[in-house]
């Protein structure tokens, strides 16, 4: 139908096309030639050498659907997930850009006739954010919209300020919320109680009209340009008429085959993980069809922290053997069609989900257990060692975040400051051991062992850190 998920990508690409927008595919996650980012996080990424200057757009305005993974870096929702109703590591973002064409207020009729029109949202509610020196933006929505001036929030964070670095680019922002209703928890922006769902932010216009120096002074740019951001999974959302974007069809056809293949019903208690799960098969398998491996590093730990969440997700569902690999048919089911590198790297996803969870379940259970154990005395507030929390990451293979994960329910923290110095230590430890073989190779070769044949049992401190090497 048209309020699916694929069916506001294409509304939304078709408006803006027989708007003289061209049509971009999305760019792959791993961003090409910027080894500042670790994974496209924004539709404009692909788009920065054109904002810039420094290329030259054969067509002035261009529309996209960019997948963005938010984890691991600056912006990461890692720990939203599961935890809001409308955050995933995963998602898409659909976008309108202006190369030095229109400016601010064809963007705001542009955004306003989408939202109203071809979508049909009722004014009545949707509230509409402006940087607060901003006075051009709030008088075009007054103008454009007829939104009273109660709709019209002025923010003066940098929320509502983009910039694409310390120099170049910059403007203020106006972003587009939609209010879910009183029984949702959370208040307008700007309110104490902004980060609740019930105002959910699902457009986010960026007027790029400076250009600022090193000093940090700006000047006007001679061509402002537009790029935008709303969320496809949000405003599915909203069309479908549900609160949370895990209740959408898309997320719906995922659980329901997770019920299906992990044989249970979803209900309270097991909702939590069957979300989680579903969010984090979508990031980890665009993730490996463009071209990412776990690994103990980078890109490649970050995918690994996701799939090993996930994993654990599985195991409280009652997983004890790989699984979560067999749900990348239902994936392909519902995204493969927009998105044909699912499908090509079918295998090497099955592959690699697979393998990586046979590995993990080798010591997932152990670790859980001394996870209990060292906990049965803490209770909320408390604070687990960083030397437990190393122990579960050297010997057992879980990364600090699935602690914590963990923990969170519990209200335990986690010494991640502790965490640091085990690190520390073993990392001297092995390098003043592995000093004068000449092997800088070592520690490479001992990972491919232990991601081979899974972490040994824990042996006690001094013979671990001996061979632990990072
Ligand atoms: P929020 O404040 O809700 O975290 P944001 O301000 O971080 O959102 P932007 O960086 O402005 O988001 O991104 C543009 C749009 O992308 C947002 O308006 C939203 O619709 C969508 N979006 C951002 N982060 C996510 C996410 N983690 N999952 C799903 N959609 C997202
Ligand atoms: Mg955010
Ligand atoms: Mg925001
Ligand atoms: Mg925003």
């Amino acid at each position: 139908s048209s309020n699916s998920v694929n069916g506001v990508r294409s509304q939304f690409l078709e408006y803006f096309n027989s708007n003289g927008h061209a049509v971009i595919p999305s760019a792959p996650l791993v961003p090409q030639g910027d080894a500042t980012l670790l994974f496209v996080n924004a539709g404009m990424v692909p788009f920065k050498n054109l904002f810039t200057g420094a290329e030259t757009p054969s067509n002035l305005r261009a529309t996209s659907s960019q997948k963005c993974v938010r984890a691991g870096g600056k912006h990461n929702d890692l720990d939203n997930v599961g935890y809001t109703a409308r955050h995933h590591t995963f998602f898409e973002m659909l976008g309108n850009f202006s190369f030095g064409d229109y400016f601010k207020a064809q963007a705001i009729e542009h955004a306003w006739n989408v939202v109203t029109k071809v979508f049909g949202l009722p004014v009545e509610k949707l509230v509409v954010t402006v940087y607060s020196e901003d006075e051009e933006a709030a008088a075009l929505w007054k103008k454009i919209a007829g939104l009273p001036d109660s709709k019209i929030i002025r923010i003066s964070t940098s929320d509502n300020f983009w910039s694409m670095g310390d120099t170049g680019p910059c403007g203020p922002c106006s972003e587009i919320f939609y209010d879910h209703g009183p029984d949702v928890w959370g208040g307008p922006p700007g309110s104490p109680e902004e980060d609740g769902d019930r105002f959910i932010e699902i457009w986010n216009l960026v007027f790029m009209q400076f250009d600022q120096s090193s000093d940090g002074s700006r000047v006007n740019l001679p061509k402002p340009s537009i790029d935008t951001g709303m969320g496809l999974e949000r405003m599915a959302a909203v069309l479908q008429g549900v609160h949370n974007n895990y209740e959408i069809d898309l997320f719906q056809n995922l659980i329901a085959a997770e019920e299906d293949i992990y044989k249970q019903k979803s209900n309270a208690e097991n909702i939590g993980s069957l979300r989680v799960i579903s969010d984090h098969l979508r990031s980890s398998a665009f993730l490996i069809a463009d071209g990412v491996t776990p690994s103990n590093e980078g890109r490649g730990y970050v995918l690994r922290r996701i799939m090993r969440r996930a994993m654990r997700h599985g195991h409280l569902l009652g997983s004890d053997q790989p699984t979560m690999h067999k749900l990348v048919p239902a994936l392909i089911g519902e995204m493969g069609a927009a998105y044909p590198e699912l499908a090509r790297a079918q295998a090497a996803i099955i592959n690699t989900l697979e393998q990586e969870e046979g590995r993990f379940q080798r010591t997932l259970g152990r670790g859980l257990a001394l996870l209990e154990d060292a906990t049965s005395s803490l209770s909320k507030g408390d604070v687990l060692p960083g030397e437990t929390a190393f122990k579960l990451y050297d010997t057992f293979g879980f990364p600090v975040d699935l602690t914590q994960d963990v923990l969170r329910s519990k209200g335990i923290e986690v010494d991640e400051a502790g965490f640091a110095a085990s690190m520390k230590e073993q990392r001297e430890n092995s390098q003043a051991s592995w000093q004068g073989t000449g092997d800088s190779g070592a520690s490479k070769i001992w990972f491919q062992v232990r991601d081979a044949h899974g972490a040994t049992e824990f042996l006690g401190y001094s013979d671990e850190t001996s061979e632990g090497v990072l």
